[in-house]
């Protein structure tokens, strides 16, 4: 049984260093798809406006699958044996095998994050739609979070899948949520900061978030219940802090100072997930001498 329960999770961590590599393509172009897109539909409007033909797509394809990955620096495109999680950077010691540019080391880093949470998901779940769906849920965050941190942007391509998954995986008990708790999570999640972000917006006539950020909670909601989200929003606020004090000290604020509040979001999530969300809570009651 035990090594039915190790072998399983270590196939799972494999294949979570795999899903890791293909979500830093994801983390890279997704955004850049969703300009293009934009652009495109800009471009259209225009036309319609002026009253001339609509510009025809002559773009090259540009999606996650094509074209093939390439070094920035030279156009050296990326082998098969140079795409191996982890070790191909390791091999070719942390740059391009053509030009010698550095790769960023965020590459293997995310790939050996999402290879370490779905081997916590299959050690904890077991080889079972339970574990799937938390490997998914891992997989869905990793990207928001390094998106978000890069763009500020919350892809509704993810956010709203998530969403979804949340509520089928109550609906098929896969997550230990009852489906009413999940339902009336996904619903609070959302109202609760969009409340907070017109509150915030009234009183300073500032945007502290964007509409991703309500997404996302509201699939934390659907996720994990509505019972949790306040200890994810105290969990998030404490990370973000933490974060946006450190960054104060290492004076590498970004230009505006804006830090995006959806990796916090994250952050709590997945620690929700390993921990449970009421671990928590329980840790800030603690940590406060309460
Ligand atoms: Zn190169």
């Amino acid at each position: 049984m035990e090594f039915e329960v190790w072998s399983g999770a270590a196939l799972g961590g494999v294949i979570g260093l795999l899903i890791g590599s293909f979500l830093n393509v994801v983390i890279y172009r997704l955004p850049k798809m969703m300009e293009r897109q934009w652009a495109a539909e800009l471009a259209q409007l225009e036309a319609e406006k002026q009253g001339t033909e609509s510009p025809t797509g002559t773009q090259e394809p540009f999606n996650l699958m094509t074209p093939r990955s390439r070094c920035p620096g030279c156009g050296h495109a990326v082998q098969w044996y140079e795409n191996v999680p982890v070790l191909s950077y390791l091999f070719l010691r942390g740059r391009c095998s053509a030009c010698k540019t550095r790769i960023s080391v965020r590459y293997p880093l995310v790939e050996l994050l999402t290879g370490a949470l779905f081997f916590f998901c299959i050690y904890r779940w077991g080889v079972t739609p339970a574990g799937f769906a938390w490997c998914g849920f891992s997989a869905a965050l990793v990207a928001l979070a390094f998106i978000d941190w890069d763009t500020t942007l919350l892809p509704d391509d993810i956010t709203l899948p998530l969403l979804w998954a949340g509520l089928l995986s109550a609906a098929f008990q896969w997550t230990a949520v009852p489906l009413h708790a999940s339902v009336v999570g996904a619903a609070a999640g959302y109202l609760s900061l969009w409340l907070v972000y017109w509150g915030f917006k009234l009183a300073t006539g500032k945007e502290g978030m964007g509409y991703g950020d309500f997404k996302l909670f509201a699939a934390l909601g659907a996720w994990f219940g509505w019972q949790a989200l306040v200890p994810i929003i105290l969990m998030s606020s404490i990370i973000g802090a933490i974060i946006g004090i450190a960054m104060k000290i290492f004076s590498s604020l970004r230009e505006g100072g804006y830090i995006p509040f959806g990796p916090f979001l994250v952050g709590a999530g997945l620690t929700a997930m390993v921990f449970g969300p009421n671990a928590i809570l329980n840790t800030v009651l603690s940590a406060l001498g309460l």
